[in-house]
């Protein structure tokens, strides 16, 4: 049994069902789970100090490619627009092994969890040079932190009339094998899953309508999760109308592709009618607010989604379109674009907050996490708010106005990931190093 007291935190944000915001305030996790909040609190337990932090649920990350953390900033791509972007970085991708994509994930899912994120989502795609899902799955059990990789894939190669290069499409017969192999081997369906797999076609660009269909069959017989881009930006929407005759949400409705098991990453471009009908069928989005920004993608109406009760995620997306991975940073974007486009009282702190929170585990159909209550997972972000950052804030709760964006500590399942600022699962100087020598080389062979 392990069992550790966070005691006399400053606040501690809950995200429960009221919302509440306790002072002064200790938290007992206990086997992986929340076993009590409240104050005075005894019991046989490591002793964690709360004074002067503010303790939040972990943040969830509904969407990211890790592999392209190997990818920031690459001269060619930094000013393009989606497709360009994408064609840009096809054929370095294609060179990518087993190692480049371990590696990379490693970059990623430590970036991830000092920026406050104890579950992570990722969506995988490119198959190269003997790449596999696990690669990744791997990754994670390295760094410690929960994982939701989904199997993606392409199939659409340029000569088809697709974006990608051919030598970077799969046979479709053969990813749905795939997709079997890898539901079977490392999706585990109990509460406290570390590994949850789910199914994800890259793109209605990429992909067959045949394989987007067959994967939601696949995906519903297997009772796994389901999750692609949709609707991101105007050059997606005229794909769509040219070849497909139709929006993206009437796409996805005629494919299978909405409920509570799907949720579709950026939505930036979705209409009233595509809204209503993710609200009617509680198909979630993951916003990736930083992603929409850097590649001009424009503004996703989430205030018009909350408002009718679309579930809404956060995510960073890939590091080759943030180029940051920060998601405690990406709330406040989401938080600042949605004010952009509809004034100041658009999104509270706390708003942006709960969508990195529980907005986020939900649609991945974790309700466990994401909150603080007794029973809920044992994932706890804890923030440093004594600092340079909060120094004068009159409300060191909103984090999001005046904060720290990396934390102090981290728990997973209860288990300390990071201590004081550094990861106690990886030497992360040495995976650097790794990276960037890997960098210097894709870049070498250009
Ligand atoms: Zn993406």
């Amino acid at each position: 049994m392990t069992a550790t007291l966070i005691r006399r935190a400053a606040y501690v944000v809950t995200m429960d069902d009221d919302r509440r915001i306790l002072r002064d305030a200790d938290v007992l996790l206990r086997d992986g789970q929340v076993a009590e909040i409240g104050q005075g609190l005894e019991a046989a337990a490591e002793v964690v100090n709360g004074a002067g932090c503010v303790v939040t649920p972990g943040l969830v990350n509904t969407h990211h490619h890790l592999y392209q953390t190997l990818t920031r900033a690459v001269p060619q791509a930094q000013d393009a627009l989606l497709f360009g972007w994408l064609q840009t970085l096809y054929p370095i991708w294609a060179r990518f092994t087993p190692d480049h994509m371990f590696t990379s994930a490693q970059i990623g899912l430590a970036e991830l969890a000092l920026s406050g994120c104890t579950l992570s989502s990722d969506h995988l795609y490119l198959y190269p040079n003997g790449v596999r899902l696990e690669d990744t799955i791997a990754a994670a059990q390295e760094v410690g932190l929960r994982f939701h990789p989904t199997r993606g894939a392409m199939s659409i190669g340029k000569s088809a009339g697709g974006l990608p290069p051919d030598g970077l499409v799969e046979d479709e017969a053969a990813t749905l094998e795939d997709m079997v192999r890898v539901i079977d081997g490392f999706h585990d369906p109990e509460p406290g899953s570390m590994c949850r797999v789910g199914v994800a076609p890259c793109s209605p660009f990429s992909v067959s309508r045949e394989l987007m269909r067959d994967a939601a069959l696949l995906a519903r017989d297997k009772g796994v999760m389901m999750h692609t881009h949709l609707a991101e930006n105007d050059e997606d929407i005229a794909y769509s109308l040219a070849q497909f005759g139709c929006r993206p949400g009437q796409y996805a409705e005629d494919l299978g592709w909405v409920g509570s098991d799907v949720w579709h990453a950026h939505c930036v471009k979705l209409d009233a009618e595509d809204i209503d009908l993710f609200a009617r069928t509680g198909t979630g989005v993951a916003h990736c607010p930083c992603s929409n920004c850097r590649l001009g993608s424009g503004i996703a109406p989430v205030r018009a989604m909350r408002d009718v009760g679309v579930p809404v995620g956060l995510g960073v997306d890939g590091s080759a379109s943030n180029d940051a991975g920060n998601l405690v940073a990406e709330a406040r974007q989401a938080m600042l674009l949605q004010r952009v486009a509809n004034g100041a009282d658009a999104m509270s702190a706390q708003e942006a907050l709960e969508i990195a929170t529980r907005g986020g585990a939900d649609i991945l159909g974790r309700p466990e996490c994401g909150r603080l209550r007794v029973g809920s997972r044992a994932d706890v972000a804890i923030w440093d708010v004594s600092g340079l950052e909060a120094a004068g804030s009159w409300d060191p709760a909103a984090l999001l106005l005046a904060g720290p964006t990396t934390v102090r500590d981290l728990f997973v399942e209860g288990r300390q990931i990071v201590r004081d600022g550094q990861l106690t699962t990886i030497d992360l100087s040495q995976v650097i190093a790794r990276q960037n020598e890997m960098a210097q080389n894709l870049s070498a062979a250009l």
